[in-house]
């Protein structure tokens, strides 16, 4: 296993095999992206998902959607993607606006297009333990990541810090389905670093810039950095990266880790829902 594991060189390495199975599918297949607002973060998202796409065949249609739409334009222009027979898959960018009901939002996409995994049919599967939905991409994304690196899961211990209904709680259900022994923190855990320190893989996603410094981490770690936040002008993860580096195992980069898996990952699910 290389020190470093890098998602830039998964996504450049399986390329060429998503562009040919999308080829073979004998049509053009769409993803639609609904943005609400203009946050900086969600364009940068964005672009990379439709500069992905364009690579490997696949049309994104970006609607922008103002900051003080109402819900129910939103969810009249979702009814009319999930209608549209060339449309794949239809994801939401999070976040959006608190005046929105979000839920309300993404659970009127239908989930057959669901390829962000994130409706409550979704992540019924995922709770149950089942085949049958989408797993949310930032989570498959880790879980790709894991497997390209022959990390096993089963019997691990694993430390999530952060338990968000888009990153935490997810891939704590995912773990737990490959048999994982999973402790998920939050910002009012006691003794984090007991937590952190005292697990085989460390996964952190809370949005602090290199919160997560030496004291945080143990020897012969795996930590995956989920965190993306701009720090005058450039783009740091939750760990602080140099400070663990000698210290752990392996680790992901930010940016060129997990990032990079989660656009992967979203068109693997766009993938499986135009073979559905
Ligand atoms: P979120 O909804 O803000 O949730 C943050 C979580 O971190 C919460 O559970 C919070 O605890 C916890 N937390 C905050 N400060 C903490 C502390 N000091 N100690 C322990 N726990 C703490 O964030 P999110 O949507 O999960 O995103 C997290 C990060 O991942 C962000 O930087 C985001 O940009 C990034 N992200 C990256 C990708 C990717 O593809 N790379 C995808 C999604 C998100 P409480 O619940 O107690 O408040």
């Amino acid at each position: 296993m290389s020190k470093i594991l890098d998602g830039k060189v998964i996504k450049m390495e399986r390329k060429e095999k998503f562009r040919e199975a999308f080829a073979e599918l004998g049509f053009v297949s769409t993803l639609a992206i609904i943005q609400i607002g203009n946050r900086e973060d969600s364009n940068s998202y964005i672009a990379s998902k439709k500069k992905f796409g364009t690579e490997i065949g696949v049309k994104v249609e970006h609607i922008i959607f103002p900051e003080n739409v109402h819900e129910n334009e939103i969810i009249a222009k979702i009814t009319e993607l999930n209608d549209d027979k060339n449309v794949n898959g239809i994801i939401v960018q999070l976040p959006m606006p608190v005046s929105i009901d979000k839920d309300k939002v993404i659970d009127s996409i239908n989930p057959k297009k669901d390829v962000d995994g994130l409706t409550s049919t979704s992540l019924k599967y995922l709770y149950e333990g089942k085949e049958g939905g989408f797993v949310p991409a930032t989570t498959l994304g880790i879980l790709n990541l894991l497997d390209y690196y022959k990390i096993p899961l089963e019997g691990k211990k694993v430390t999530i810090v952060g338990r968000s209904s888009l990153v935490g709680k997810p891939t704590m259900l995912a773990l737990l389905n490959e048999d994982a022994t999973v402790t998920i923190c939050h910002s009012k855990t006691l003794n984090l670093k007991e937590h952190t320190q005292n697990a085989d893989i460390l996964i952190v996603a809370i949005g602090r810039a290199k919160f997560i410094n030496h004291e945080f981490v143990s020897s012969g770690q795996i930590v995956i950095d989920v965190g993306t936040n701009m720090v005058d002008g450039k783009i740091v993860g939750d760990v602080d990266f140099d400070e663990v580096f000698d210290i752990v195992e392996a680790i992901t980069p930010v940016p060129g880790g997990v990032g990079q898996m989660t656009v992967l990952s979203l068109f693997e699910n766009v993938l499986k829902s135009c073979k559905k």
